[in-house]
């Protein structure tokens, strides 16, 4: 049976001008790039890629909160679909109950002066979903318990909370609307890693429980690689690599994908004699190599890198891959 899809992208862009120029083409920073990918109902989906690849700018624009330059976003669940760039404006409030962001930073997202029913309440308060003060508290309560907030701290304002405590405060206040598709951006890379496993441990319980879907954003390959059903590596504005969780840390194609799994001590013990260290800055994406976007670092590009782009494409079930060489250098790493 196949998994029907939530969310698409198709030829994805979004480029920001930067100034005008008198004489030739303006130019434009081009954070996301022609990005084509499916995420499946109930998934949790990862991405991942250096700061600077255009994970922010990607889950923003699925949310309409990024301005899409080309390309489409299609959202469908049992009760809608929706054509995302082409929202009119009642379908976009209806949107927004139904597509929702976990804030990256909970001490800059949440206002000190709210105390934590106010936060959370503050949605469904804007969008109008409930109709007394007291059906608005009990909503409250329940998503801070589904959260495991302490109920006693609703009344307290946010600074007097821990930091693994303001990610619930966070999560609680993206729930409150019961949506069906949520992003994470770097929902736990501000925490000490014995509360990123909590908050993760969290999040995926009410993935389960309320039947949602994440997207699932980190710079971090080892936080996704336990949370993740699947992964989709970025880099400057592209998409290099997507594939099932367990086959990406299985069989890694892209030199990216490869050099950001080497990088992590844990998953690499005995570093197979493979490793590759990720060597030079990340480049502009006002001014992207031509060619393969990753051929100004990568070891293993040659001429044809460094003229044409490779598309990507579809190996096996699910897994695709943007790189001229990966089946060439999969035999010869095989054959060593
Ligand atoms: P990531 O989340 O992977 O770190 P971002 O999506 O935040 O990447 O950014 C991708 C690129 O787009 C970066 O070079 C960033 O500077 C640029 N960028 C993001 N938002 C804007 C904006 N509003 N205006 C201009 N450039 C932007
Ligand atoms: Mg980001």
């Amino acid at each position: 049976m196949t998994v029907p899809i939530h969310i698409s992208a198709r030829n994805l862009s979004v480029h920001y001008p930067l100034g005008r120029r008198l004489f030739g083409p303006s130019p434009v920073v081009k954070a996301i790039d022609n990005i084509t990918l499916d995420i499946p109902r109930g998934s949790f989906f990862g991405l991942v890629g250096e700061s600077g690849s255009g994970k922010t700018t990607f889950g923003r624009a699925l949310l309409k909160a990024a301005p899409i330059s080309s390309g489409r976003v299609r959202y469908v669940d049992d009760e809608v679909e929706y054509d995302i760039a082409r929202l009119g404006k009642a379908e976009l409030k209806d949107y927004r109950k139904r597509a929702q962001l976990i804030f990256q930073d909970p001490y800059a997202a949440l206002s000190p002066r709210m105390t934590v029913r106010d936060i959370i309440a503050e949605p469904l308060e804007v969008m109008g979903l409930t109709s007394s003060r007291e059906e608005t508290d009990a909503r409250v309560r329940e998503i801070a318990a589904k959260c495991r907030l302490n109920l006693e701290h609703l009344r307290r304002f946010p600074h007097a909370f821990s930091g693994g405590q303001r990610q619930r405060i966070s999560i609680a206040r993206a729930l409150v609307c019961q949506p069906h598709f949520l992003v994470a951006d770097e929902s736990v890379a501000a925490l000490d890693v014995s509360i990123q496993a909590d908050i993760l441990n969290l999040l995926k319980s009410l993935q389960q429980e309320m039947n949602i879907t994440f997207l699932f954003i980190s710079h971090d390959l080892s936080v996704v690689a336990h949370t993740c059903d699947h992964v989709a590596v970025m880099y400057l504005g592209r998409l290099v690599e997507s594939a099932p969780t367990r086959e990406l840390f299985a069989a890694p194609r892209h030199p990216y994908t490869q050099a950001l799994l080497s990088a992590i001590p844990s998953l690499d013990p005995d570093d197979r004699g493979q490793a590759q260290r990720l060597e030079g800055e990340i480049p502009s994406p006002s001014d992207p190599p031509p060619g393969c976007r990753f051929q100004t670092r990568c070891p293993h590009a040659i001429e044809k890198c460094r003229i044409d782009e490779p598309p990507l494409q579809r190996e096996g079930g699910e897994h695709d891959i943007a790189c001229h060489r990966w089946r060439e250098l999969a035999q010869s790493i095989a054959v060593a």
